[in-house]
């Protein structure tokens, strides 16, 4: 009897050896290999017969081997194959086919899965798929699991092990598995909520999303809405949702600051904007105040496209937490962008006296230890920095308010990592050295009890603060900062409900005005001369711009070369006359700084960069970008990069570069950039085209991956499972009981923490 946590190895028809191509793909326990789900089924209960085929259709035939060969073209070998159903006859076409050589016999029955197609009046199958179903002959066993294979609806899986593990040995293997599986199988999913969504026990959603009825919608196969699929996916998503919103409650719980706010916050507000807030500035502030006023932590998301506006609102926050006698962090994921928030801090909050630092990892060991003490003392009280705040020991006295800008760069552990540090200390709030060494893993809840006290968050805590100066002391004594973390990134809303399902969301929707569209073309790089002719006239026109090559790693040799080699070439021979100059990864942080000044104050009038700049630098006398082998850069990176230009009054260019091959995939993002400058609906199809694994590119850590769901096909199931997660958690009277609270708890623990032990972090 195989019970969900057996190892795989004891199924019957896998030993040691399989197991271990298996546990290559992740498949480790009973539990995985059920959980494997087929990715097509094919309808063999209704074979095509080969006189009804018609051209262009998806068709799965089945047939007997007449005859077979491989055939050398000057191009490449084709292997050629024709089956028979009666005097009805189809070929069927491999391209290289030469590894095909040995397989197929005069009287085999097969089925093959592809499209058809019209060779000159003749139809033909082109690379189909294809399964040999049976011997000439074949003995009584072989006929006997023939039944498996034709006369149902069939389910196809991936191969495994470089096609050792065909999909045919799945199919055997999956079926013997759930033959042999205990019928005690424990349901997680609180009876309310099966009730409710009607959804079927998980021992029949196993057998029929692996075995469908032979009714079954083919439709609802393909597109994973049979209920059994339905029933798999929802259970997924449900305790994922289900674990993020216990956590989010239990954040709600904990002690917090309750900053004041005064009408002396308010006017020095007042005082340091430089311009009229937009009214998605003005929403987004209210809400954040309002956290900051209640006497919990705030765990808020701010969320806005590239030139929104995000840093004035976190600005205006900082105020709010300083004004209050609170230390500020703001934290951003490069120094040049650390450097450019600490310029501006300084421009728009020191004439009111506030105190900046500016701390990253290239300061001086002894300029650092100067610093840490003057933020220890409590004499700094906003402090600017790099990771290098999270990353090297830093006390602060009184730390109230944490910002954490473009959020996407930080990888969701790291965001946890830091959230963890925030916890209570007496009197000092350490951000740093603890926090690289992993902390203990934890469930989310780690009892019954838990859960109780987390569904009524105010009972936890004192319902009256004290708002004397004394009292807010006392009471910060074990309270936790505030975090507020910005994005530019415009996440789909699916993404951002699972990974980003503890924090709360405000948007800004809008951009300042006086904005004109940008212009985004696409051009082929022996136009280049075109180009730099309109670059030497915006510059004229008292506008800079930046050239940016590709880079994937930034350190990369390669790449390097293509940026400095560029840079020289443009310097020398196409601009000799006007300012050029480079900025990548691997220079010097003083020379940088040194640059992004100068560009900053229209000194330097053509910046040739890598994407060092791609995340949040703001320099609105910029208005042309052009963008060298486009082909190669990420839709969101492409986006990003245009988001540094169309930041000031006057009509900015996005020039998209192509030299060389331009890929199907690529022409799609270059159309995408062209057709819209709309940063959601780029994201959305950023997110269809890449999958959620890829969506941040590799610096995205701890993005969390599933066994059956799908980011994109299964939006509709995540928003139904956050709703019901928060639904059975609601409410004086939930309708869950406790023995389905122990029991979703205890499922979590076991299968939600061992996948995504990542998101539970802290
Ligand atoms: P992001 O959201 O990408 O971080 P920034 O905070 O860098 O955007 O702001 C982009 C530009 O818009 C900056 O030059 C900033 O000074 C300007 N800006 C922000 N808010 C307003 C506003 N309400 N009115 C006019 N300009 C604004
Ligand atoms: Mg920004």
């Amino acid at each position: 009897m195989l019970e969900p946590s057996t190892p795989v190895q004891y199924v019957k028809g896998i030993g040691p050896r399989l197991a271990e191509i298996l546990a290559a793909k992740g498949l480790h326990t009973v539990d995985d290999l059920l959980h494997y789900l087929p990715f097509r089924y094919e309808d063999r209960l209704n074979p095509r017969s080969i006189a009804e085929l018609r051209a262009g259709e998806m068709a799965t035939v089945i047939g007997e081997v007449r005859t077979s060969g491989l055939f050398r073209t000057r191009k490449m070998p084709i292997f050629q194959l024709t089956v028979g159903q009666g005097r009805a006859r189809l070929k069927c076409l491999w391209f290289n086919g030469t590894y095909l050589r040995d397989k197929f016999q005069p009287g085999q029955i097969v089925a093959l899965y592809g499209k058809v197609e019209d060779d000159r009046g003749e139809l033909q199958l082109r690379q189909p798929q294809f399964e040999i179903l049976g011997e000439p002959e074949g003995d009584a066993e072989q006929k006997a699991s023939e039944s498996l294979e034709i006369g149902r609806i069939v389910p196809i899986y991936e191969s495994a092990g470089q096609g050792r593990l065909t999909s045919r040995w799945f199919r055997r293997t999956i079926r013997r598995a759930l033959e042999d599986l205990s019928p005690e199988m424990p349901e997680g999913i609180p009876a309310s909520v099966r009730k409710r969504l009607n959804l079927l026990p998980p021992r029949e959603a196993l057998w029929k999303v692996h075995w469908p009825d032979e009714g079954e919608s083919v439709h609802a196969l393909q597109s994973f809405r049979t209920p059994a699929h339905i029933r798999m996916i929802f259970e997924e998503l449900f305790f994922i949702e289900l674990g993020l919103e216990l956590k989010r409650r239990e954040q709600k719980a904990q002690t917090g600051i309750a900053f004041d706010l005064t009408d002396q916050v308010r006017q020095a507000i007042k005082k340091i904007l430089p311009f009229h807030p937009t009214n998605a500035q003005k929403r987004a502030l209210k809400e954040i105040a309002s956290d900051m006023e209640k006497p919990f932590p705030m765990r808020r998301l701010l969320q806005g496209d590239v030139g929104s506006g995000k840093t004035l609102v976190a600005f205006e926050a900082a105020i709010i937490a300083i004004e209050n006698g609170y230390q500020v962090a703001l934290m951003a994921p490069t120094e040049i962008l650390a450097q450019q928030h600490y310029f501006s801090a300084r421009r728009i909050l020191e004439p009111s006296g506030y105190r900046i630092v500016l701390l990253t990892g290239s300061l001086e060991d002894d300029r650092k230890r100067e610093i840490r003490r003057h933020i220890a003392q409590g004499g700094a009280q906003l402090v600017i920095g790099t990771h290098a705040l999270i990353e090297q020991k830093v006390e602060f006295d009184k730390l109230g308010l944490v910002i954490v800008d473009e959020q996407h760069r930080f990888g969701v552990l790291q965001r946890f990592k830091l959230m963890k540090k925030q916890d209570a200390r007496p009197n000092t709030n350490h951000v740093g050295a603890a926090a690289l060494s992993r902390p203990e893993q934890r469930s989310a809840v780690s009892s019954a009890a838990e859960l109780r006290s987390a569904r009524q968050p105010r009972a936890a805590v004192p319902t009256q603060i004290d708002r004397t100066d004394e009292g807010a002391r006392a009471s910060t004594a074990s309270a936790e900062p505030d975090v507020l973390v910005m994005t530019a990134t415009p996440i789909p809303r699916t993404l951002a409900l699972t990974l980003y399902g503890d924090l709360d969301l405000s948007v800004l929707d809008e951009m300042p005005p006086g904005r004109t569209p940008i212009v985004t073309k696409r051009v082929g790089d022996e136009s280049s001369e075109k180009i730099w002719q309109f670059v030497r006239q915006q510059v004229a026109a008292g506008h800079q711009a930046y050239v940016v090559y590709p880079v994937i790693e930034e350190n990369e040799e390669s790449e390097l070369k293509a940026a400095m080699k560029m840079y020289r070439e443009l310097s020398k021979k196409v601009f000799p006359d006007l300012q050029v100059a480079v900025l990548h990864g691997r220079m010097e942080a003083d020379l940088k700084e040194q640059v992004m000044r100068l560009f900053q104050q229209g000194k330097i009038q053509i910046l040739v960069s890598t994407t060092v700049i791609e995340v949040g630098v703001d320099v609105p006398n910029a208005a042309v970008m052009v963008i060298e082998h486009a082909e190669r850069f990420g839709l969101a990176q492409l986006h990003q990069l245009r988001g540094r230009i169309g930041r000031g009054a006057a009509k900015s260019y996005c020039i998209l570069m192509t030299g060389g091959k331009v890929s199907e995939e690529a022409e799609r993002r270059l159309d995408a950039m062209v057709r819209t400058n709309d940063g959601f609906e780029i994201a959305e199809l950023d997110l269809e085209m890449r999958g959620p694994g890829e969506f941040f590119g590799t610096r995205q850590a701890g993005m969390p991956t599933f066994q059956v769901a799908s980011l994109t096909r299964d939006r509709d199931l995540l928003e139904l499972a956050k709703k019901e997660a928060a639904a059975v958690l609601s409410g004086p009277n939930p309708e869950i009981s406790q023995l389905d609270i122990d029991r979703a708890l205890r499922r979590m623990r076991t299968k939600w923490q061992k996948t995504y032990g990542l998101v539970e972090v802290g």
